[in-house]
C-alpha cells in the first residue's frame, strides 16, 4: 500500500442529508469483506466514509488523489450490496487489469469496451442479468448503445460508479461528451445511487459534477439544480504530497538542463513533451548522452506501446519521454523524477502528471522547465484551440469536399480520417483542424474519435497453393499461418480483421512473438500485416449543412474560451510566480487553502549558487551592447523577480553596472 502519508482533511466537506446513518451490520460486513478478499485489516483515509455513504443509498462524490486507494471504495460495497455495480471508466487498460485482479481474488467481474466482438458483448451482458457478476466495467462510449441500455434495464443494479468523474464537467480540462450519457443511464434505474470518483477537480468542477450527475439536472431551473447537487455527500482527501518537491526551473537551454537533471538525480523518470516529434528527438538525444531512454505517444502501435511501457515498468529503461498519452492507469510506485519539458495547458493536467512521481512515499521531484518562449507558446495555444468561427466553418466545408458529401446528405456516415492528407489537400495546419473538429463535435455536428481502436488486419499476398509449396518457413511461422487459415476465411481475396491474441494462443506464442512473426512474413511479402492501432475517424451526426448555417453556441465557444484562458493564465501564474510555496499554490487551485509551506520547493528553498551566476551573466550579456536599457527589460529574463533584484543589486554594488533614473548601463 503506497502513500500512507496522505492525510485525511480535518474537516470533511459534507453537504446534504448527513443524517441517514448506515446500519451497523453494514460496517461489520465491509470490514469482513476487506479482510477476506483483500487481506487488509482496516480501511485508510476516507475509504470507509465513502463506502458507508454509498451503502446507505446516497449519491456520493469522493475526491481522492491517485494512489489514495480509490478502487477499494467501489469494489468493497459492490460485494456488500445485492446486485451488480456498473463501473464507467475511460481507461481500457485499467479495466482489464482490475477485472483480472478481481478474478484472481475470487470475485466475478466483466468488462465491455470498443473493439470487442458483438457475440462476446452479448454473452457478458446476459451473464450480468442472470449470473452473479458483481462488477461490470464499461467505457462511456458503450453507454449509448441500445443493446447495452436494453440489457441494463433487466440488471439488478446496486450502484453506478463513475471513475474519472471530472470528465463529465465542461469546465474541466478533460471534458468528454460521452460522459453526459451517464445522466441518461440514471433514468433507467432512478433509485440506484451514484458514486463519482476523481483525482482532479477544482471547486467549480466539483459543483458541475454534482449537477450533471443529478437526476434530470438539465431540465430543472438552476436553483433547483443546485439543491439537487446538495444531495451528494462529498468527501475530500487532501491532495498534499509531502514526499514530492515541486520545482520550476527557469532556463533557456532546456536540453542541457535536462541532461544536468539526470546527472544529479537517480532512478526512474518520465519526461513530458507536447509533440510526438519531440518525444522521439529528446529520447534520442538522451540516449546519445548515455542515458537509458525511450519514447511513447499515441501514434505507436499497441505492441510497441506495451513493450516500451513494460520495459520502463520493469526498469529495463530508465527514462520515458512521452506525450500525455502516457500515464493513464499506469501505476509505477518508484518514479523519482517527472520533468515537464514543455508546459501543459492546465494546472489539472500538470498536477496529475507530476503526481506520478513518488507514489511509494519516498522523496521525489516534479520539475517544470520554463522560459519566456513558453509564455508566448501558451498564449498561442488559446488561438490554436479556439480558431476563428469562420475558420471552423471552412474546415467543415472542406471536410464535405474531402468525403464528397452533398448538402443534406451524410447523416450517420462514418469514415477514417487522415489528418495529414486532409491538411495537404486543403492547406491547413493540423493543430487548428484538430481544434475545429473538436468544436464541431461539441456543437453536435460530427463525432471525431482520434483513437478509435482498429483491429489488426491481414491479407495473403501469395495464393493458397504457393503458400503450401513454400519451403523456407519456420515451425513458428507455420503455426501462425495455420492458425490464420483456420480462424479467418477470405484472407487470400481481401484484408480481414484478426485478433492477434487468438492467433497467438493457437500458435502457442505470446502476442509480441506473434507480432514479430507476422511482421517477418510481411517483410517477405507472403502476406501484408497492418498492426492493431488507433485510427482516427469522423462520423456525421447530422446531415451536412451549408457552412454559413453552422451554429456555435456560447456554451460551445465563448464560454469555453473564457474558461480555457483562465486555465492557461493559472498555469502561467504558477510558472512565473515566486512568492508562494509551489505546493500551496497547487493545493489552493483545488480549493485547499489551509496547507503549510512544503519546505522543499524552489520557493521554499532559496536558489542555488548556479542560478545566481547564470543570472548575473545574463544581465551583463543584455547590457553588452553598451546602450542604456530600462530596468523593466530585466523582467523578461527567465528568473524569479526576487533573484533578478538580488543579482542586480550585487552588480551595482560591485560597480559592474550603473543605474540612473531607471536606466542601466555597463560600466
Ligand atoms: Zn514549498
Amino acid at each position: 500500500m503506497s502513500n500512507e502519508k496522505l492525510q485525511k482533511n480535518d474537516e470533511n466537506e459534507k453537504c446534504g442529508d448527513a443524517e441517514a446513518q448506515p446500519i451497523p451490520h453494514f460496517s461489520l460486513l465491509i470490514s469482513h469483506l476487506l479482510k477476506k478478499y483483500w487481506g487488509y485489516d482496516d480501511f485508510r483515509g476516507i475509504q470507509r466514509e465513502i463506502i458507508e455513504s454509498i451503502g446507505s443509498g446516497h449519491d456520493t462524490l469522493g475526491l481522492m488523489p491517485t494512489g489514495g486507494g480509490k478502487s477499494i471504495t467501489f469494489q468493497v460495497p459492490a460485494m456488500a450490496m445485492e446486485g451488480i455495480c456498473i463501473v464507467v471508466t475511460p481507461l481500457i487498460a485499467l479495466m482489464k487489469d482490475q477485472v483480472q485482479h478481481l478474478h484472481h481474488i475470487g470475485i466475478r467481474a466483466e468488462a465491455i469496451y470498443s473493439g470487442m466482438q458483438h457475440d462476446d458483448i452479448l454473452r457478458i451482458l446476459e451473464n450480468c442479468i442472470f449470473g452473479g457478476v458483481k462488477l461490470l466495467y464499461v467505457s462511456p462510449e458503450r453507454l449509448s448503445s441500445s443493446l447495452f441500455q436494453t440489457k441494463l434495464r433487466h440488471m439488478p443494479v446496486s450502484f453506478i460508479t463513475v471513475d474519472e468523474a471530472h470528465c463529465i464537467s465542461q469546465w474541466g480540462y478533460d471534458f468528454r461528451p460521452s460522459y453526459l450519457e451517464i445522466a441518461n443511464i440514471r433514468t433507467i434505474h432512478p433509485h440506484v445511487p451514484v458514486l463519482a470518483l476523481t483525482a482532479t477537480a477544482t471547486p467549480t468542477v466539483v459543483q458541475d459534477i454534482c449537477d450533471k450527475l443529478s437526476l434530470h439536472a438539465s431540465d430543472v431551473s438552476p436553483q433547483t439544480s443546485a439543491l439537487r447537487a446538495q444531495s451528494f455527500n462529498v468527501f475530500r482527501m487532501s491532495f498534499e504530497r509531502k514526499n514530492l518537491a515541486y520545482l520550476v526551473s527557469h532556463t533557456n537551454d532546456k536540453l542541457n538542463e535536462l541532461i544536468h537533471l539526470f546527472e544529479i538525480n537517480e532512478g526512474s523518470a518520465i519526461v513530458y513533451v507536447r509533440s510526438r516529434r519531440h518525444a522521439r528527438e529528446i529520447a534520442e538525444h538522451l540516449s546519445d548522452a548515455g542515458f537509458s531512454a525511450t519514447f511513447y505517444h499515441a501514434g505507436l502501435d499497441h505492441v510497441q506501446k506495451d513493450e516500451r511501457q513494460r520495459d520502463w515498468q520493469h526498469d529495463r529503461t530508465r527514462i520515458m519521454v512521452a506525450t500525455n498519452a502516457f500515464g493513464m492507469g499506469i501505476d509505477k510506485p518508484d518514479v523519482r523524477l517527472v520533468v515537464h519539458y514543455e508546459c501543459p495547458d492546465s494546472i489539472e493536467a500538470y498536477f496529475q502528471e507530476a503526481g506520478r512521481a513518488g507514489r511509494d512515499g519516498q522523496p521525489a521531484h516534479a520539475i517544470l522547465l520554463y522560459n519566456n518562449n513558453d509564455h508566448a507558446k501558451l498564449e498561442k495555444r488559446i488561438v490554436d484551440t479556439f480558431p476563428e468561427k469562420d475558420y471552423i466553418r471552412q474546415v467543415y466545408e472542406h471536410l464535405a469536399y474531402y468525403y464528397q458529401i452533398a448538402t443534406g446528405d451524410g447523416y450517420g456516415v462514418a469514415r477514417e480520417f487522415n489528418m495529414e492528407e486532409f491538411c495537404r489537400k486543403f492547406h491547413h495546419f493540423p493543430i487548428r483542424v484538430h481544434s475545429a473538429l473538436q468544436l464541431l463535435q461539441r456543437a453536435g455536428y460530427l463525432e471525431y474519435d482520434e483513437e478509435a481502436d482498429n483491429q489488426a488486419r491481414v491479407r495473403f499476398l501469395v495464393s493458397r497453393d504457393e503458400l503450401y509449396r513454400l519451403e523456407q518457413v519456420s515451425p513458428t511461422e507455420e503455426r501462425v499461418i495455420i492458425s490464420l487459415l483456420r480462424n479467418y476465411g477470405g484472407l487470400f481475396a481481401d484484408y480481414g480483421f484478426i485478433d492477434e491474441s487468438i492467433v497467438a494462443q493457437e500458435a502457442g506464442l505470446t502476442p509480441p512473438q506473434t507480432y514479430e512473426v507476422l511482421k517477418a512474413l510481411s517483410q517477405r511479402h507472403l502476406l501484408h500485416f497492418i498492426p492493431r492501432r488507433n485510427v482516427p475517424y469522423i462520423r456525421y451526426c447530422q446531415r451536412r449543412e451549408d457552412a454559413e448555417h453552422i451554429q456555435l453556441h456560447p456554451d460551445v465557444y465563448e464560454n469555453r474560451l473564457t474558461q480555457y484562458r483562465e486555465r492557461i493564465q493559472a498555469i502561467i501564474n504558477y510558472a512565473q510566480s515566486d512568492d508562494k510555496c509551489r505546493s500551496r499554490q497547487l493545493l489552493a487551485y483545488f480549493g485547499e487553502t489551509t496547507s503549510k509551506d512544503c519546505g522543499q520547493c524552489d520557493v521554499c528553498q532559496p536558489s542555488s549558487a548556479n542560478t545566481t551566476d547564470a543570472l548575473r551573466q545574463q544581465i551583463l550579456t543584455l547590457l553588452a551592447d553598451h546602450q542604456s536599457h530600462h530596468i523593466t527589460e530585466l523582467a523578461r529574463l527567465p528568473y524569479p523577480s526576487k533573484d533578478i533584484d538580488t543579482a542586480l543589486t550585487y552588480l551595482i554594488q560591485e560597480e559592474y553596472v550603473l543605474q540612473q533614473e531607471g536606466q542601466l548601463t555597463l560600466i
